[in-house]
């Protein structure tokens, strides 16, 4: 008898393991075989950018090991094995020169950290951190260390500022905007959650750029585009994140910022499917925790024989910085809306409205996080529940 060729999930990460655990319990017999190009233990990746302050080294933030993973889901579950090629033609993907057949595909490979070019002898010393190897590595260098260094104002960027206060480390950011987090909010509650992690020791170089950094005795030299020079210890580079399509791509596949699917989400290819940090669902690329687990419900469904269309409630996102507190839900990408301010730091409402006087957004700092409740209930979906949508 021919075997039964196995769903294959690509990603162990949250997007992977969630949808994997959904599908185990719509479908128990199915093979699974799960690819990881990290050592697959389960964790929560928000728990990167708070460990610090919790004093929690990288094994404490692991919750199960990838032995622990593959029996709980009935799975096969290959380690620090890095899938080279896709294969749609032939239903197959590539693992070097060793093909895997698959019955259907799920790419839940998510994003990769952007690297900025930076001269000076000691550019290894600048670390990402996206995932719990990262984060090991970092801890350990960090280790006796006092002062850190991070790159980029964004969201994850102010997280690692807030965190590494709490650490006891001196903190340093270097961003090249106006304002923090200036893709996600306006300038007022921004200027709030600045000064609450400038109270907390925080200093903020905005503007310039990391030019340099050289080794000057057992510390950094950093060298600002604006000629101003920093000493630390190490760097945390926060400059953003990159869908992974490459792959993708080149088997074919349609791609804007992240893969393209549908609301099944179903990519261009037959029998291959993508959600997570990876996948832009019907136009959105969130790289967020909630969407990806409402795709996971989903997807479950779908893989399970009972096409399930994703839709999206608002999605508003709680950013940790304890420092003030930080509630931002953006206006949906493409859709103009008008920003009125209320309140002073550090506790601000910024609403923003529609030609039509409607909320399409909004950002909460301080106590003013409280709102969040009320105003999620005014705030339209992302995307909207299908009626229907045939397989
Ligand atoms: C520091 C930090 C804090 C965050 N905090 C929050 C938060 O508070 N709230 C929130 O909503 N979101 C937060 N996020 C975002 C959220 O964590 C991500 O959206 C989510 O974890 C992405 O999961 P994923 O499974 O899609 O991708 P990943 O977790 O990146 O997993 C990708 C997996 O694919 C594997 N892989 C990649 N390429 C290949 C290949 N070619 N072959 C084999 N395997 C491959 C990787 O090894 C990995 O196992 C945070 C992100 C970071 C970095």
């Amino acid at each position: 008898m021919k075997a039964q060729l196995p769903l294959v999930i690509i990603g162990t990460g949250l997007a992977g393991y969630n949808l994997a655990r959904e599908w185990r319990k719509l479908d128990g017999e199915t093979p699974l075989l799960m690819i990881t190009g990290d050592d697959g233990r389960s964790y929560s990746k928000p728990m990167l950018s708070i460990g610090f302050g919790k004093n929690k080294a990288a094994d404490e933030l692991g919750m199960a090991s990838a032995g622990a993973m593959a029996e709980q889901l009935g799975a096969e579950i290959r380690t620090h094995t890095w899938v080279t090629r896709l294969d749609p033609e032939h239903q197959q993907v590539w693992i070097g020169d060793e093909p895997v057949p698959y019955r259907d595909l799920v790419l839940a490979w998510g994003a990769q950290t952007l690297r900025v070019p930076i001269a000076g002898d000691a550019a290894e010393a600048v670390h990402p951190i996206n995932d719990l190897l990262d984060y090991a590595r970092f801890r350990e260098a960090a280790h006796g260390k006092r002062r850190v260094l991070i790159l980029g104002a964004g969201l994850i960027g102010c997280e690692f500022a807030n965190d590494l206060r709490l650490g006891g480390y001196e903190v340093d950011l270097v961003a090249p905007c106006e304002q923090i987090m200036p893709g996600l909010l306006p300038a007022e509650p921004a200027r709030a959650v600045q000064a609450g992690l400038e109270a907390l020791g925080a200093r903020f170089h905005l503007g310039p750029v990391l030019e340099r950094l050289d080794r000057e005795g057992d510390a950094l030299r950093a060298t600002l585009s604006d000629g101003r020079t920093l000493a630390c210890d190490l760097v945390v580079s926060a400059v953003g994140l990159r869908p992974r399509t490459e792959l993708a791509q080149a088997a074919g596949l349609a791609a804007n910022r992240g893969i393209a699917v549908d609301r099944l989400l179903r990519t261009s290819a037959p029998h291959v499917h993508a959600l997570g940090d990876c996948a832009e669902v019907d136009g959105l690329n969130l790289l967020y925790v909630m969407p990806l687990m409402t795709s996971a419900r989903a997807l479950a469904r779908t893989l399970a024989g009972t096409p399930t269309p994703v839709s999206y409630g608002p999605m508003p996102v709680t950013v940790k910085t304890p420092a003030c507190p930080l509630v931002v839900s953006p206006p949906p990408a493409g859709r103009d809306g008008h920003w009125t301010v209320e309140g002073t730091a550090p506790d601000v409402r910024a609403l923003c409205h529609d030609a039509d006087g409607r909320l399409i957004g909004y950002a909460l700092t301080g106590a003013r996080v409280q709102e969040r409740l009320a105003l999620n209930k005014e705030l339209p979906p992302l995307l909207a529940e299908l009626p229907h949508v045939s397989s």
